[in-house]
């Protein structure tokens, strides 16, 4: 039940949807969750659900702790381990990167600004926070896991998404390499493919669209952010010791369009 009883996990994206969830999963195995998001009041809302430092409800489960950052800003992600490591006095052994964005616009009329940022955002920022992790473990001489939300998108395409599907298959292969890179030093990283999962990201498409998505998932259902935080807290722990380089699909199966 507490597979994660030492751990100390970085989440990016924490304050909403999968961030959130996967704050909650991996504090309910047991690890000390430091909760990091752009908007640095959700990230709080966050530790307060876990019933970190602040918290009214509930017992104290333990010492969790909420950070701010753009983690599309090179010099934030590096600050951001620097506050993590400075305030728990070690570097996350778990790091699991949800920070992401959607700009949907048809190919013919995206703007570069579009491209940018969702490329600044999903790929960038899970590139600066890896290689920051990375470091911060390598040098203190720690193992780890390292779990990159990636997307579905990111092997079939969307329609209105090229540049979030550029971005997310980037994720898939900056993963790979990671992990290539990183197993002698006892570190693995994984990518996690979710389908469409009922967060506030899915909330903006048209419900029109959702329903002709929903149509075409066997499963009949759009997927939970939990369903995604069971794959993650699996990564993150010695269940998964021998799994790295992989990518996850959870989709209620991959869409075919
Ligand atoms: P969400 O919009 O509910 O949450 C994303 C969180 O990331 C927000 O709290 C937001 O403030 C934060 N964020 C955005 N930009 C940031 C930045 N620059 N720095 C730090 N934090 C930032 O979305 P979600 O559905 O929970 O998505 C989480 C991850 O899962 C994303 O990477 C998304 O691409 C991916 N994903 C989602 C779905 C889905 O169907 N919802 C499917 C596949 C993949």
């Amino acid at each position: 039940q507490h597979r994660l009883r030492s751990a100390l996990a970085l989440v990016t994206g924490a304050g909403s949807g999968i961030g959130r969830a996967v704050s909650v999963r991996l504090a309910g195995e047991g690890a000390t969750v430091a909760a990091c998001d752009l908007d640095g009041a959700a990230a709080q809302e966050t530790v307060r659900l876990l019933g970190g430092p602040g918290s009214k409800q509930g017992p104290p489960r333990g010492n969790h702790a909420a950070f701010q950052a753009d983690v599309s800003e090179g010099s934030a992600a590096r600050r951001l381990l620097e506050q993590v490591q400075a305030c728990f006095s070690r570097p996350p052994s778990v790091v699991v990167s949800c920070a992401g964005i959607t700009r949907d616009e048809l190919l013919l009329h995206m703007s570069e600004d579009d491209w940018d940022k969702v490329i600044a955002v999903n790929l960038k920022g899970t590139f600066l926070v890896t290689q920051a992790a990375g470091q911060a473990l390598v040098s203190s001489g720690c193992s780890g896991s390292i779990i990159n939300i990636s997307s579905i998108v990111g092997k079939v395409g969307n329609m209105g998404q090229t540049n979030y599907a550029a971005s997310k298959a980037g994720v898939i292969g900056l993963t790979q390499t990671a992990a290539r890179e990183l197993g002698r030093h006892g570190i693995r990283c994984n990518s996690v493919l979710p389908g469409f999962i009922a967060t506030p990201m899915t909330q903006k498409v048209p419900q029109k669209v959702m329903n002709k998505i929903t149509g075409m998932i066997p499963m009949g259902h759009l997927g939970d952010p939990e369903d995604v935080a069971d794959v993650v807290a699996f990564l993150a722990s010695e269940d998964s010791g021998y799994i790295t380089g992989a990518s996850v699909e959870v989709t209620g199966m991959r869409p075919t369009w």
